[in-house]
């Protein structure tokens, strides 16, 4: 028998769990510890008067199939849901004018020249910056730098505060200023050089893949009919309930040999393996004098904390001129310029995803990020829904009453790919490796979102699971 411990209950826990559930019948045990009285981490959804209102992560990247792909093995892929892509556009506030982002920008590749001479969204000299980048060389140097420095010798710096940075920033809670470019951007970095030019080589790209039949062109976002925690929920009842620890904040981590001690408030218990499925700093506070170079490369890798606010309405409420407003998914909020204030986005939910709110009502999700999240995280949630909603009204003439507010606060839970990280993870990947017995998961390492941390939990128990025997 092989007894394995998974430490932390996020999906990146909950998916490793899954796997070694799934081997059960072959001679392994498992237990879950999880600190909190509930299992999915940050992934959690709420309902009040008929919305599904999402705390944490609200959908995952189609393109991605690792989530997905475990909502089909836990039989709940008949809920699967996609975003609703024909009214999908995107706005960026730029001194307080919601400008929609032109059409063919890949990310922040121009691939299509009217849009991009008509767009308002950048100045002429921006956009004859961008123009030329058709010509550039590819590069010489692998070095990593930052997703602002790319950005910045590619398309010029307005890229980067309209579009660049507000896109991550949506994403990370993080600063394009230290973002790694080889960590969050690998397929540019690999068009940059292969083929020097990002518009180049992003058009060549496309006039290689095969025409995709409208049906079969999967939509952006997916997520689940009755919002993330269904995935969560579901892993969860699949689980034996003998092996679930809640409430069970693990505080040390011995290694003896190939023996691992957990030690928790209600005692301790050997393992043969541990997954630490918890956020880098976390894993190093367990591990503790394990081992002191591993420790210092986990606590090397950042984290932000963020808050999303919801706010829900009644549509019959706001004016027509505010209505007119509320098109497409929503804004991001552009770097630099005159907006201060502390929303980085803000999600119509309604038309992102049917079924979250209820018929002639609206549902407003704002995310707060970095720096203005970690100082505002001391705030009631009465100053904070106040806050977001005299940036509402500033930028879509909101002043209607909302129906109710919602605010949910992630410290420290979005992990910084800063410069150097893969190089980091490399090393990290090498320390692990000399204490048989331990695996790392989560969304410190090789992607911050949900399938990114599936993926990664599942890895992780194959790394520990004994070979199969003939
Ligand atoms: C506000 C927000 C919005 C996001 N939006 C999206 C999105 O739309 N799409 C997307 O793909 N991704 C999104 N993400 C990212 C994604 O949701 C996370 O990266 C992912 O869910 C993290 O999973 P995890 O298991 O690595 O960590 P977590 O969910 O943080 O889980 C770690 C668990 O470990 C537990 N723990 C900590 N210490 C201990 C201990 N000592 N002993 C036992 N347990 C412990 C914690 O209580 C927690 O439950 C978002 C993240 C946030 C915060």
């Amino acid at each position: 028998m092989t007894r394995i411990a998974v430490i932390g209950g996020g999906i990146a826990g909950l998916s490793a769990a899954f796997r070694l559930e799934q081997k059960r019948a072959g001679g392994v045990e498992y237990a879950l510890f999880e600190a909190s009285g509930r299992l999915g981490g940050v992934i959690r959804t709420e309902r009040q008067d008929g919305f599904i209102i999402e705390a944490g992560p609200d959908s995952f990247l189609s393109e991605k199939p690792w989530a997905a792909q475990l909502c089909r093995d836990l039989g709940i892929g008949s809920d699967l849901l996609s975003s609703r892509d024909h009214q999908r556009k995107t706005f960026i506030l730029v001194n307080d004018r919601l400008i929609e982002m032109p059409d063919g920008l890949m990310f922040m590749v121009p691939t299509k020249l009217w849009p991009l001479a008509t767009t308002s969204l950048f100045s002429l000299s921006a956009k004859l910056r961008a123009a030329q980048e058709r010509w550039s060389k590819p590069r010489e140097s692998g070095e990593d730098e930052s997703v602002a420095s790319f950005v910045t010798r590619h398309f010029g710096r307005e890229m980067v505060e309209r579009v660049a940075g507000p896109l991550l920033a949506g994403v990370y809670g993080g600063s394009a200023e230290k973002l790694s470019v080889r960590a969050v951007l690998p397929r540019f970095v690999t068009m940059e050089r292969e083929r020097g030019s990002l518009v180049r080589a992003m058009l060549e790209a496309r006039t290689k893949m095969p025409v995709a039949q409208p049906a079969a062109t999967p939509s952006l976002f997916t997520t689940l009919a009755g919002g993330m925690q269904q995935m969560t929920d579901a892993v969860a009842a699949k689980l034996a309930p003998a092996s679930i620890r809640l409430d069970s904040p693990v505080r040390t981590l011995r290694r003896a040999g190939t023996q691992w001690t957990v030690v928790t408030g209600a005692g301790e218990q050997a393992f043969d393996a541990v997954i630490l499925a918890l956020p880098a700093y976390a894993a190093a506070d367990l591990l503790g004098s394990t081992d002191s170079k591993l420790t210092g490369e986990l606590r090397g890798i950042a984290y932000n904390s963020s808050i999303t606010v919801a706010l829900a309405y009644d549509a019959a409420s706001i004016g027509a001129a505010t209505r007119a407003k509320i098109e497409g998914f929503g804004f991001l909020v552009s770097q630099g310029g005159a907006n201060k204030g502390k929303m980085l986005a803000c999600t119509y939910v309604q038309n992102k995803f049917a079924g979250r709110a209820p018929a002639g009502k609206l549902l407003f999700r704002c995310f707060i990020g970095g720096a203005a999240a970690t100082a505002s995280m001391q705030l009631s949630d009465e100053d904070l829904a106040s806050a977001i909603r005299g940036e509402l009204r500033q930028v879509l003439g909101l002043n209607a009453e909302p129906l109710f507010t919602r605010v949910f606060r992630w410290p420290q839970a979005m992990a910084q790919y800063e410069v150097g990280h893969l190089d980091r993870v490399a090393r990290i990947d090498q320390l692990v490796a000399q204490l048989p017995g331990l695996a790392l998961a989560g969304n410190a390492y090789r992607g911050i979102g949900v399938p990114d941390c599936v993926r990664e939990g599942a890895a992780a128990a194959d790394r520990l699971l004994p070979p199969p025997t003939k």
